[in-house]
Parts: structure tokens; sequence; C-alpha cells
């Protein structure tokens, strides 16, 4: 039965193939549908806070590093990603770190660090802009990553850290 019909209507098909006129009714609804994409980079759709982005470390109001170098966050990575190096500091013989790396390749962006800091001293913000040309440039070092708190503190973004 179904070979009858569909041999009945073949010389319409061959005509105008049927996938064709699917294809432009398909396209034509969603013409006149709201549209669901935005013109990237143009424009660029709301990130949720809890979105896990690139790391900073972050700063006291005050100026002084929050990290106090107990490695907690080197010891939960589960991709063994940040490697973190101390030493007393000179003037008041207080821990700090004298090396923290992050191999951003590692990274599987869990967020265990952030939830394992006791001072909110690394977080995860929500850049996800930060796309690069060589591999070396996934290694982030203590600078890079302070650098990331300076800018996000300068942007006034204080919201990602937990009171
Ligand atoms: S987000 Fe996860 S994988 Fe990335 S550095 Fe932190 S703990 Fe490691
Ligand atoms: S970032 Fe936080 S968890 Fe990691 S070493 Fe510094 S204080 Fe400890």
């Amino acid at each position: 039965m179904k070979y009858i019909k569909l041999k009945k209507i073949k010389w319409l098909n061959n005509l105008v193939p049927s996938t064709i006129i699917i294809g432009l009714i398909t396209t034509l609804k969603y013409m006149l549908q709201r549209k669901v994409t935005i013109n990237y980079p143009f424009d660029k759709g709301k990130v949720s806070n809890k979105y896990r982005g690139e790391h900073a470390l972050m700063f006291y109001d005050n100026g002084e590093e929050r990290c106090i170098g107990c490695k907690l966050c080197e010891a939960i990575c589960p991709s063994q990603a940040i490697t973190i190096d101390t030493k007393p500091r000179d003037s008041d013989g207080s821990r700090r770190t004298t090396k923290y790396d992050i191999d951003m390749s590692k990274c599987i962006y869990c967020g265990l660090c952030q939830e394992a800091c006791p001072v909110d001293a690394i977080i995860e913000t929500n850049k996800y802009e930060f796309v690069m040309e060589k591999r070396d440039e996934l290694h982030y070092n203590k600078e890079k990553l302070l650098k990331n708190g300076e800018i996000l503190l300068k942007n006034n973004k204080k919201s990602f850290i937990r009171k």
C-alpha cells in the first residue's frame, strides 16, 4: 500500500524533491520565531554567577594577598594542575607562596580549589574569553593570577568572594 502511494507521488517528487519543500518550510518556520542565537562576539549572553572560568588570586582591602600557602588547593586538585612553593616572609615570618602555578591545560574547572581555600584566595572568575595561541601561555604563574585578581577588584567584582 505504502509502495503504491509512493509510486503515485514519484513524478511530483522528481519535479520538486520533497526534502527541499520540507527544508523550506522549516526555514520559514524558524524565520518567524524569536531568534535564539546572538551575534557573538558583538553581543554576549548572560553568564551565571556560578560559572567557573579563569582563575585569580585575590587580595584583602589593604592590598595584602590572601593566600597563606596552606596548599589545600594543591592537595585537592584532581588534575594536579596546581604547584605551590612556600617560604616564611622576611618581614613577619608568616608563610607566603614563592611560586603559585596553575597549568590551565590540565584544569577541568571543577571549582574544588576555590571550595577548599580557607581564606578565599583562589577563585574562579566568570571570565571565559582567554584563548591562547601557544600552549605555554596556559601555564599561569603567581604574577598572572594576582594580575587577574587586581583586574577583578578594579572592576569592583567583589561578589565572587564569599563573606
Ligand atoms: S578548578 Fe579543579 S582542576 Fe582546575 S585548578 Fe582548581 S581544583 Fe584543579
Ligand atoms: S590559595 Fe587558598 S588553599 Fe591554596 S595555598 Fe593559598 S590559602 Fe591555601
